[in-house]
């Protein structure tokens, strides 16, 4: 007898509970905020990716609120058959200027921008090559496209030059995020360019996580290091994170840009944003540009953070940005913890494989400027009261 769908579903649902893997959604009930209200609770959030605290900013909402009223609520086509609104013409061009980019292309998303720009650069005969701990829409990118996929050892450049120098024929992409999501390092990217420069490969950033957060102006990881379009060509950032809002962009040269809108299947086949989306995220681009205090301001609190859960002596990993792992190592331990600490009115994600490898679970706690010192204080506290507790529970 064949089973029904529904039981073939379940089985493997079932088996994920087994695992401590399964997933459950919160209901929210605010507005993105350093305090929400999450399935009747009011909780201090420490898990948005809105790092600078745009995405309740009042003079955001009035923008969008004007540009609904100027433009409509949806686009109503896609960029090429007359849904490329002014706005996001005229994002695009500031888009480039804060990159310092010759030109940018908006995307309705990150995941649509990495999987239409991967597949549009490289096919049949060509090579990926990816950091091991990128993110998966790179890597989704990657499998989509034709050519032929690999992963190097997570920032070691010895490994993907090794690797560069293996490849007699075809295009060379090397891919990395800029900011790793889950671990909040820094990919290495002056070396990165050096080596895609000596071998001929071209190098893609995607810095979902360092534009606005990074660099004097908020350009991200490559204004950090001081690298231009000609060691990055090919830079990747998104606009639901720091920029408070929703949307993605590749920035880079003429060539590339154009090579996107006439290929770029996520780009073609789909509907532009909403024009009023393109004009919030004009505004935030102007407060993130001209508020350097809420960058300083993030930085004091990672200092803040960091200090206190090392007085605790838990682990951390080598992050200098708003992304703070506390390493737990084992995924049901790690569940508990986070239950705990949202049962103490604190939201911070408990993230397990598979979406990093198994034995590297782990809280991750994201900071934004909004955050006052004694909520960082707080939590640290909270941290250390729940480890203890869930941990001598777990080892019994
Ligand atoms: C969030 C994220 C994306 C996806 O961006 P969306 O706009 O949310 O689709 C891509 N890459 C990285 C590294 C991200 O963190």
């Amino acid at each position: 007898m064949t089973s029904s769908m529904d039981q073939v579903l379940q089985a493997r649902l079932d088996q994920r509970q087994i695992d401590n893997l399964y997933r459950r959604r919160h209901l929210l009930q605010s507005a993105q905020n350093s305090i929400v209200q999450v399935d009747g609770k009011t909780c201090v959030a420490f898990c948005s990716n809105d790092y600078l605290g745009l995405a309740s900013h009042p003079a955001v909402i009035d923008s969008m609120r004007r540009g609904v009223e100027t433009y409509g609520v949806g686009s109503g086509a896609s960029h090429l058959v007359y849904g490329h609104s002014q706005e996001h013409h005229a994002l695009e061009e500031e888009l480039a200027a804060l990159t310092g980019r010759p030109r940018a292309l908006l995307f309705s998303t990150g995941y649509m921008a990495n999987l239409g720009a991967i597949r549009a650069l490289v096919d049949k005969g060509d090579h990926v090559y990816q950091d091991r701990l990128n993110h998966a829409s790179l890597l989704d990118g990657g499998l989509a496209s034709n050519a032929s996929c690999q992963r190097y050892r997570h920032a070691d450049v010895g490994d993907l030059t090794r690797r560069l120098g293996k490849a007699e024929h075809g295009r060379k992409l090397v891919v990395t995020d800029g900011v790793f999501s889950m671990d909040g390092d820094l990919a290495p990217l002056p070396a990165l360019a050096r080596a895609c420069a000596e071998q001929g490969g071209w190098l893609m950033v995607d810095d979902a996580h360092g534009f606005g957060v990074l660099g004097k102006n908020g350009g991200g990881l490559t204004e950090h290091y001081g690298l231009d379009v000609t060691d990055v060509p090919v830079l990747m950032g998104t606009l639901g994170k720091a920029f408070g809002t929703f949307g993605a962009f590749v920035a880079g040269s003429d060539a590339l840009i154009e090579t996107l809108i006439q290929y770029a299947r996520t780009y073609i086949y789909t509907t532009a944003l909403p024009p009023s989306v393109a004009a919030a995220t004009r505004i935030s681009l102007k407060i993130l540009r001209r508020e350097t205090w809420r960058r300083e301001k993030l930085l004091s609190l990672i200092e803040r953070f960091r200090t206190g859960i090392d007085e605790l002596g838990l682990e951390l990993l080598n992050s200098p940005t708003p992304i703070q792992p506390v390493m737990l190592h084992d995924d049901a331990l790690c569940y508990r913890v986070g239950e705990g600490l949202r049962a103490r009115g604190f939201l911070v994600g408990a993230i397990r494989s598979p979406t990093i490898p198994v034995g590297s679970a782990r809280l991750r706690i994201t900071l934004c400027a909004e955050h006052t010192d004694d909520q960082v204080d707080a939590l640290v506290e909270a941290i250390g009261k729940t480890v203890a507790e869930v941990g001598k529970i777990h080892s019994e």
